[in-house]
């Protein structure tokens, strides 16, 4: 089974299948906070969590909506003069604010020229009816999909990232997405500390049940500006190697429906923030050393999918 060249179903794959044309998304910091940040729930955030609020590619807060989208509109020109782009609310929690806030955010991307879609990233408790109604209207209007940070279904786990709900309520937010017929893409990470491969796996198993969109698979990695930094600074832990990431990512991959979207399976750390591992810089190498492994496999996403 292929999607296109690839033995998984790419992100790329399925916006060129939904357009049938080149379409990039814009990060953007639409200005918001995260409650595991302002005090509500916690005020240092998710272990992992930088500076920036897991958006350290996006736009500048400064910067207006518009602005962020011209400016990355701009770099991008050049390469795909007839490109439309989906705008993606990644920085900090995009739904926690007033639903009259979220409204005037969105709108503001939604009517720049040539943006086909929104993708929203935030926590599952940050989900109201108000805002669900919100996004449902939005689902209606133009592409648009919710990103939900789980990372692992393991309460120890969830207590060491303090990432602040529990297990139910993540369920919870996905069975009222998905009622309201919202794609749902959900963030797991692979090699948090204390966790062995068969933990890491009943993560995607538990996600690839639950009729999401997608998925997004990241490596843990360790960037300095995080306190996990100074966590694994105190208490140094093992990381996966490169060859160990590309095993478990593989078979990941098999165990996901085919139909399910991966929009990501490498890390994303800022070269000059990251402490380790170094070799998640080299993105093209995870990638072909994935594609390899499939290919010595002779295997494809889904191959262990079981419902
Ligand atoms: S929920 Fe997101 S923005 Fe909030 S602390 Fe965690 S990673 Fe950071």
């Amino acid at each position: 089974m292929k999607w296109f060249d690839k033995r998984y179903h790419t992100f790329d794959y399925e916006l060129k299948e939904t357009f049938g044309q080149k379409v990039i998304k814009l990060s953007l910091d639409a200005g918001f906070t995260c409650p595991n940040r302002d005090g509500s729930i916690g005020s240092r955030g998710c272990i992992f969590c930088g500076e920036k609020g897991s958006g350290d590619f996006a736009g500048s807060r400064q910067t207006s909506i518009s602005k962020q989208i011209e400016e990355q509109k701009n770099l991008l020109s050049s390469k795909w003069p007839n490109a439309k782009y989906i705008a993606y609310f990644q920085s900090y929690s995009n739904t926690y604010a007033p639903v009259e806030v979220l409204r005037q955010r969105y709108e503001a991307a939604l009517s720049c020229a040539d943006i086909v879609g929104m993708a929203v990233a935030t926590r599952p408790d940050c989900l109201p009816s108000e805002v669900l109604g919100l996004l449902e209207e939005y689902s209606r209007k133009t592409f648009l999909w919710v990103e939900l940070g789980l990372q692992t279904i393991h309460q120890k786990s969830a207590g060491f990232i303090r990432r602040g709900y529990d297990l139910e309520c993540f369920t919870k937010a996905v069975s009222s997405l998905r009622e309201r017929n919202i794609r749902v893409v959900v963030h797991i990470i692979l090699g948090l500390p204390g966790e062995n491969e068969k933990d890491m796996l009943d993560t995607v198993s538990f996600v690839s049940k639950l009729g999401i969109w997608g998925v997004k698979l990241h490596m843990l990695y360790i960037q300095r500006d995080t306190d996990l930094y100074d966590y694994y600074c105190a208490h140094p832990f093992d990381l996966f190697t490169y060859e160990q990431y590309i095993n478990v990512v593989c078979n990941a991959l098999e165990m996901l429906p085919p139909e399910v979207v991966v929009h990501r399976v490498t890390g994303d750390g800022v070269k000059e923030l990251l402490a380790a591992p170094l070799w998640s810089l080299d993105k093209l190498r995870v990638l072909s050393g994935i594609d390899r492994e499939l290919e010595r496999r002779n295997s494809f996403q889904g191959i262990r999918w079981n419902c």
